[in-house]
């Protein structure tokens, strides 16, 4: 079978792509880009001018990681506020060809207005992952968006065939996306949270309905918003769904999960993919911890360019057993969440797994309190689940502060409220992870 016809990718040339050749079409796209991105958007040029870097110095991708200046998400605030551009000066181009306009999910600081273009990066790798799922042409998938914005335009999905089913990424939609999956049979879910599981498994407890036969025709669920805590997982693979997880790859697209389930592919033919020292711009070496820095190679209407995502991750090229030649990382956390106690590193990622001891807390949902970065102790909000609730509140605090201080050896001290209260903080997907009081 040649790989232009192998049925087990959606792109088989593109998503088998021999190494080498993923350089050259990056090496190709990049030196399109940059001349492009300098004349056409303020933010890139005021940064290269500062830098005395001109487009024409730039011309292999050797070039490019020597002398491309950094962007990141407060050059671009500051752009923003100073010229009240709402775009940070990466607009590069005006109507007809800028669609519309998207956003961060602004759990750290503000949301950040994303132009858009009609060629959608995100929808071209979804496209990639729910074909790996089993979605075919003419099958629907479910398709739970966090606002009523650009990935509804279903005509995005035409040229696949697949059939997306829109709802809204809210936990009280949970009945109706039960409904829809039993009259339309659909391959593959897009996607679920933490609220929406713990929706769903409200639903479950009073009703009664058997989610196993309701989700019976999946071949797999996308997670997303963080990473899915041990509590979840059991109870999403107890509706007979398999998990892929799902995360951000810094603002341009997003990385999934393959069967492998070992990393998320991040595609290199639509992102340029930088693994740094999060202190200094040293590359690190495959595997290690370092920070993900993004170049989009497919947009032209607000291309990020060597954008510092704050992205904690551990990025691999290694081959995966999926037969995909793109690389895939492990998200570890924001370098902006890291928090030194007494010196020691904590991120949110360390604290998710103890909380499954505590049934009355096991939902997952805790924050840490960082009003800065050196602390003498932990502070941790931690929310519970009333009806599981043996001996109130404070006492639970009490038990989990003594287990944690114990475990992570550093003073903890826990705030303890509600599930539903701690809920409300968030947007419908997540909530803040990391909060200043
Ligand atoms: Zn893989």
């Amino acid at each position: 079978m040649s790989r232009v016809d192998d049925d087990r990718f959606f792109d088989p040339v593109i998503e088998t792509m021999p190494r080498e050749e993923i350089e050259r079409l990056q090496e190709a796209r990049v030196l399109q880009l940059l001349p492009y991105a300098y004349s056409h958007s303020p933010l890139v040029r005021e940064v290269w001018d500062a830098a005395g870097v001109k487009p024409e110095d730039i011309r292999t991708l050797a070039d490019f990681r020597e002398k491309v200046p950094f962007i990141d998400k407060d050059i671009i605030r500051n752009f923003r506020d100073r010229h009240g551009d709402p775009y940070g000066g990466l607009a590069c181009a005006a109507p007809p060809k800028l669609r519309g306009v998207g956003f961060t999910s602004g759990t750290t600081g503000d949301p950040t207005p994303l132009p858009r273009s009609d060629f959608h990066v995100a929808i071209a790798g979804l496209k990639r992952e729910l074909w790996h799922m089993g979605v075919r042409a003419t099958d629907y998938f479910t398709y739970a968006l966090f606002t009523f914005r650009e990935g509804m335009m279903t005509d995005r999905w035409l040229d696949s065939g697949m059939r997306p089913i829109a709802l809204q990424h809210s936990p009280d939609q949970m009945p109706y996306l039960v409904q829809v999956s039993r009259q339309f049979r659909p391959k593959a879910m897009f996607m679920l949270s933490t609220p929406l599981v713990m929706a769903l498994e409200h639903y479950q407890k009073n009703t009664g309905d058997d989610l196993r036969e309701a989700f019976s025709s999946y071949g797999g669920v996308v997670f997303g918003g963080e990473q899915v805590s041990p509590h979840c997982r059991q109870v999403v693979e107890a509706w007979g769904l398999e998990i892929f997880e799902l995360t951000s790859l810094g603002d341009i697209s997003t990385a999934m999960e393959c069967k492998a389930h070992d990393g998320m592919h991040a595609w290199e033919d639509l992102a340029m993919i930088e693994h740094l020292d999060p202190s200094s711009n040293a590359s690190v070496a495959d595997g290690e911890r370092g920070e993900l820095v993004v170049t989009a190679l497919l947009d032209d209407v607000a291309p990020l360019i060597r954008y510092r995502t704050d992205d904690l991750i551990r990025f691999t090229r290694k081959p995966c057993t999926c037969g995909r030649t793109h690389g895939r990382f492990k998200p570890i956390g924001r370098k902006g969440d890291e928090m030194f106690i007494q010196g020691r590193s904590i991120l949110p990622v360390d604290i998710f797994p103890l909380m499954e001891q505590f049934p009355e807390a096991h939902a997952g949902l805790f924050q840490m309190v960082r009003p800065q970065r050196e602390m003498d102790a932990l502070t941790l909000r931690v929310g519970y689940d009333e009806s599981a609730l043996t001996d109130g509140a404070q006492a639970l605090g009490a038990r989990i502060a003594d287990t944690l201080t114990l475990t992570l050896r550093v003073p903890v001290i826990v705030e303890t409220v509600s599930n539903e209260s701690l809920l409300k903080s968030g947007p419908p997907h997540k909530i803040p992870r990391v909060v200043k009081a």
